[in-house]
């Protein structure tokens, strides 16, 4: 299987209760952090996708961002044993997007796969 998955990092990898700086990442989501390790056992390419990674062309955005991005590659490092690519973009590689805000649709329909919403 080629192309990569998107792992979205607050509150989906990461534990997130409120927002503590650009260099804090919240402790490892055990479940979810197992998977993203059992996918790259298995050879597959994850992606960290997270707005942390948006450039808005402004110095002070620029400086958030490199301190997010070396706070994500230290975490990375620390709870997977290797830097994941971390973007906040997608492209036409990207298989799947988990993330605790996504809203599946059943393809082609703009229906909900859940039934409590409408
Ligand atoms: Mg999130």
């Amino acid at each position: 299987m080629s192309g990569w998955i998107g792992v979205d990092l607050d509150g989906t990898l990461a534990y997130y209760d409120q927002w503590r700086g650009s260099g804090h990442i919240g402790p490892p989501v055990a479940p979810m952090v197992r998977r993203v390790a059992r996918w790259l056992q298995e050879g597959r390419e994850v992606r960290i996708f997270t707005a942390r990674a948006f450039r808005d062309g402004t110095p002070e955005r620029d400086k958030d961002v490199d301190v997010a991005m070396a706070a994500i590659k230290a975490w990375c490092i620390l709870h997977l044993g290797v830097e994941l690519e971390v973007t906040c973009v997608k492209d036409f590689s990207m298989i799947e997007l988990w993330d605790d805000r996504a809203i599946q649709v059943i393809y082609n329909t703009g229906r909900p796969y859940r039934e409590d919403i409408s």
